[in-house]
């Protein structure tokens, strides 16, 4: 069984009882993502030419209350370090 999330930067499938490393982030004001609370959206990173896929966290989340919009989840503390950098040169990140 997998976790039906897929690592945001190798894309591999996570199983379900992988830890799941999440990296929250906030998104450009930009960036409309109201209507799309609870789905994984692909983020198009400019610098890389490539997508990375987050969750864009619920209303009533602990990540929202702490002022985060989204979650890029990773399979490994590689993948999540990688996803860091990419992203946050881009997204701002805490
Ligand atoms: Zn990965």
């Amino acid at each position: 069984m997998d976790s039906g999330f897929k690592c945001g930067w190798c894309a591999d499938e996570i199983p379900e009882d992988a830890e799941l490393l999440g990296i929250p982030a906030k998104a450009r004001a930009d960036i409309d993502i109201t209507e799309m609370e609870g789905q994984v959206i692909d983020v198009f990173l400019t610098l890389r030419e490539r997508n990375v896929q987050a969750l864009v966290v619920a209303k009533d989340s602990p990540a929202k209350r702490e002022g985060n919009d989204l979650l890029f989840v990773a399979c490994s503390e590689s993948c999540a370090e990688a996803l860091k950098q990419a992203v946050g040169r881009e997204i701002e990140l805490d």
